[in-house]
């Protein structure tokens, strides 16, 4: 499920490919990813128009095509950017596809189709709309201590919870409690400011690393619990079998010796 690290990198390559060229049309192959716009008010609304610029904040994607007029796309389970160049062909699930004038595109792809495509006059009033806490890359210290204290429950739903901390989905959840050695169920109440620091720090390093890498999970670090969460997985830090439960509703992946619950 694409989260932070992987929108962002899906936000860079639609920069440094996709900005400033006219639209020509759009092709959508399948509407179910259309969010209160039809196909047809979808083309007719960008043709002649160009992208311009975009915004990321959380899991969503926001793309300038003109005043007042945003293009938000937001990845559910599956979804993905794909730039074409003039005779590619994109991929079987491709759901939407932009049409630029030099006859390249950018390829809305979704194999399960959770993806959400929709146009918007305002993205702050989305956000605010939408109930969506501040990015997490964009946190500082004093607002993330604030969130973790002033919420009750496991540190890990806290992580998830996009009203609070916006853009951390599962994988990396558990990924930032691994590195932060702390138990996906720990109450986040009765965290020190030093614990509470660590596991800022934590949160930091693994998403901004996530995304240096473009989240490619080959050149993850070995010392990552990604690369080993699993049936089977040993722990990359003792060694011991990893161990997994349903916390915060989801599957969490952890080594009981490592991350405690204090
Ligand atoms: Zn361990």
């Amino acid at each position: 499920m694409p989260e932070l690290p992987e929108v962002e990198t899906y936000k860079r390559d639609l920069d440094a490919t996709s900005l400033h060229q006219e639209i020509t049309g759009v092709e959508v192959r399948d509407a179910y990813v259309l969010q209160n716009i039809s196909g047809r008010q979808l083309s007719r609304r960008l043709e002649g128009r160009r992208f311009e610029s975009s915004y990321r904040h959380g899991k969503h994607l926001f793309v300038r095509a003109g005043d007042e007029l945003w293009l938000r796309l937001h990845f559910g389970m599956t979804g993905s950017l794909e730039y074409l160049n003039r005779d590619d062909i994109g991929p079987k699930t491709s759901r939407v596809i932009f049409h630029f004038a030099n006859n390249s595109g950018l390829v809305f792809d979704d194999q399960r189709k959770f993806g959400e495509i929709e146009l918007i006059k305002d993205l702050d009033e989305f956000l605010q709309k939408r109930g969506l806490g501040p990015d997490a890359l964009k946190i500082n210290f004093s607002l993330f201590k604030q969130i973790a204290g002033n919420h009750r429950g496991g540190m890990k739903a806290i992580l998830l919870n996009q009203q609070l901390i916006a853009g951390i989905g599962n994988l990396y959840a558990d990924e930032i409690l691994f590195r932060a050695r702390m138990h996906p169920a720990i109450a986040a109440a009765g965290l020190s400011d030093e614990d509470l620091a660590r596991l800022f720090r934590a949160t930091h390093y693994v998403l901004e690393k996530a995304i240096a890498l473009k989240t490619d999970f080959n050149r993850l670090p070995k010392s990552w619990l990604l690369t080993h969460r699993g049936k089977r997985g040993k722990c990359p830090r003792c060694g011991r079998a990893l161990k997994s439960a349903t916390i915060g509703g989801r599957t969490s992946w952890f080594c009981t010796h490592c991350q405690k619950r204090i």
